[in-house]
């Protein structure tokens, strides 16, 4: 199987949306229920996407950066995610800014992007429909997935990393 360079993802979105535990279901496939909200980490991993396999690094931000170092992320990712918390819908408001913001740090590159709305099981709660999460993305064209870290029904996180790896190395 071919080996790959590196590819550099990053996790954007406003604090509690769950990108911690979103990077760490897709790395350990468990579900761990709190975990520090002030911390920034990034993991190394490799997955055996369409039959080669990637090498990845993953920048799980903390959400609360000032506008300075999230430039310096988003200048050091070559695929972003940005998550909402479909509970909070603050939390979608968020997303066409970080986009903005994307788009002024790489342009004129296209950023290989993926929407992700995140805490579904929580539907019994939520403030923010499926399709304004599908309306936003069309208008960003990039992909996007509803899911749960908790949950985790069909895989959708990994299939959302997996969606992102492609992304990257289309361009
Ligand atoms: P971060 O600040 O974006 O990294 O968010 P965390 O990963 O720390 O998660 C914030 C809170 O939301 C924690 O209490 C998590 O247990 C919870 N959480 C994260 N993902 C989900 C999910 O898919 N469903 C539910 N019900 N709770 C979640
Ligand atoms: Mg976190």
């Amino acid at each position: 199987m071919a080996k790959s360079p590196e590819v550099k993802l990053a996790v954007f979105g406003r604090a509690g949306v769950g990108k911690s535990a979103l990077v760490v279901r897709f790395l350990t496939r468990r579900f761990i229920w709190e975990y520090d909200p002030t911390l920034e980490s990034t993991y190394r991993h490799q997955a055996n996407i369409d039959d080669e396999v990637v090498a990845m690094e993953i920048l799980d931000t903390a959400g609360q950066e000032d506008t300075q170092q999230k430039e310096s992320h988003m200048r050091w990712g070559d695929g972003f995610f940005i998550v909402y918390d479909i509970t909070d819908r603050g939390s979608f408001e968020e997303v066409a800014p970080l986009r903005s913001l994307l788009e002024e740090v790489k342009r004129p590159k296209n950023v290989p992007l993926v929407l992700v709305g995140n805490k579904s099981d929580l539907d019994h709660v939520r403030q923010v429909g499926t399709e304004e999460g599908e309306r936003l993305a069309a208008e960003m064209a990039c992909a996007f997935y509803e899911c749960s870290a908790c949950a985790n029904e069909g895989g959708t996180v990994a299939e959302a990393f997996h969606e992102l790896c492609r992304e990257v190395r289309r361009r």
